[in-house]
């Protein structure tokens, strides 16, 4: 069928593919880097407790209560705070608000495959810097002229931790441009740029509910930075949309923030599972680089990953697998509780020594 003549008018993207949500009885779900346990309790007692005749009313637009106890608990001016449901709605309005140089913006070759969605989405030229062969960043990449720059640290999907002294040295070669530096996965044994706010005016450090503090379901990002960025970025919010965190969210994240006992405990935890997990592993055959995220990135050194992703699925165990340059021979496993990570590991021995 030949295309309508509205369709010229159309704004065409190739969307995110985002991993897969199945909801089988009995299935390990070791795909998205959710995180394995649930929300600190005071979550569950707010949720409770909470009226619905409140639901009436429109929530405070920026996000006020949840705002207010984040830069609390980082140290941080309330001011120097900008809230979202998920990072990736940060993320995208930080694309749409810093990115409008024309030059193209930087990021790493192998990184989180939502960036040169929003780029497109956005018009923004990009071009990518090639990892190393260990999955490293290569700080001189950028250096060249740029109209902006982004990278996960720890990056996704190989879990590659960059130490404080690369990031503030991209960050400095970089001070006529903002700097994004994505920390979905910093809880889990990372290093924070956050100081770094301070003293760059460019750099935007952003974080999110969906991993370290187990509330994917809610959709809760934030993001730090000098508080001329977070201006700019509420301008284009306010231009966009007014009323992006609904009130269980702001009511229920704030829980998860007063909880710092549990926060710190559920990542030690996960923590001690992925060391664990990597021994084991390795004893199978397994390759990967060091993690410092709540999931590993891993090749056998002789059966492909593709194969091993099929076998896992069809024994109802996800992980998550691309077939894309570079990574396809690789698997991300999401590092779930101990005994989701035993079956994992017993389905593999089994497996591999057919
Ligand atoms: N950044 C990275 C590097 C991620 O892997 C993810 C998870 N898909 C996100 C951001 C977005 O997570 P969320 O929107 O749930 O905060």
């Amino acid at each position: 069928m030949s295309a309508a003549k509205w369709e010229e008018n159309v704004r065409k993207c190739v969307p995110y593919t985002a991993g897969e949500q199945p909801n089988k009885p009995g299935m390990i779900k070791l795909n998205t880097n959710e995180c394995p346990y649930p929300p600190a309790p005071g979550v569950a007692r707010a949720a409770a407790g909470m009226d619905p005749d409140a639901l009436r009313l429109y929530p405070n637009a920026e996000g006020k209560p949840l705002v207010d106890v984040l830069a609390a608990y980082y140290g941080v001016k309330p001011e120097q705070v900008f809230v979202g449901v998920g990072s990736d709605d940060v993320l995208s309005m930080a694309f749409m608000t810093f990115f409008n140089g024309g030059k193209p913006i930087l990021f790493p070759d192998v990184t989180y495959s939502f960036y040169d969605v929003w780029a497109d989405l956005y018009r923004i030229p990009y071009r990518t810097c090639p990892l190393d062969e260990d999955f490293r960043i290569r700080a001189e990449d950028y250096r060249q002229p740029n109209g902006g720059v982004i990278f996960p640290n720890p990056n996704a999907p190989t879990g590659v931790l960059e130490p404080l002294e690369k990031v503030e040295e991209i960050i400095r070669a970089n001070q006529d441009v903002v700097v994004i530096v994505d920390e979905a996965y910093v809880d889990f044994g990372g290093v924070s740029a956050l100081p770094l706010i301070q003293k760059y005016d460019n750099l935007l450090v952003v974080q999110t509910f969906s991993k370290s503090r187990a509330m994917a379901g809610l959709r809760i990002g934030f993001c730090m930075g000098n508080e001329k960025l977070i201006r700019f970025l509420n301008d284009v919010k306010f231009s966009y949309n007014s009323y992006t965190m609904n009130l269980p969210s702001q009511i229920l994240g704030v829980e998860a923030v007063k909880d710092d006992a549990y926060f710190k405990a559920t990542t030690a935890k996960i923590i001690k599972t992925r060391e664990r997990v990597k021994k084991e592993l390795g004893e199978l055959g397994f390759t990967f680089p060091d993690s410092k995220a709540n999931f590993l990135f891993v090749s056998h050194r002789t059966v492909p990953a593709k194969e091993l992703f099929q076998a896992l699925r069809e024994a109802d165990i996800y992980v998550r697998y691309w077939e894309k340059p570079r990574i396809d021979n690789s698997l991300r496993i999401t590092i779930g509780t101990d005994k989701q990570m035993d079956a994992l590991i017993a389905f593999l021995r089994q497996y591999l020594s057919r």
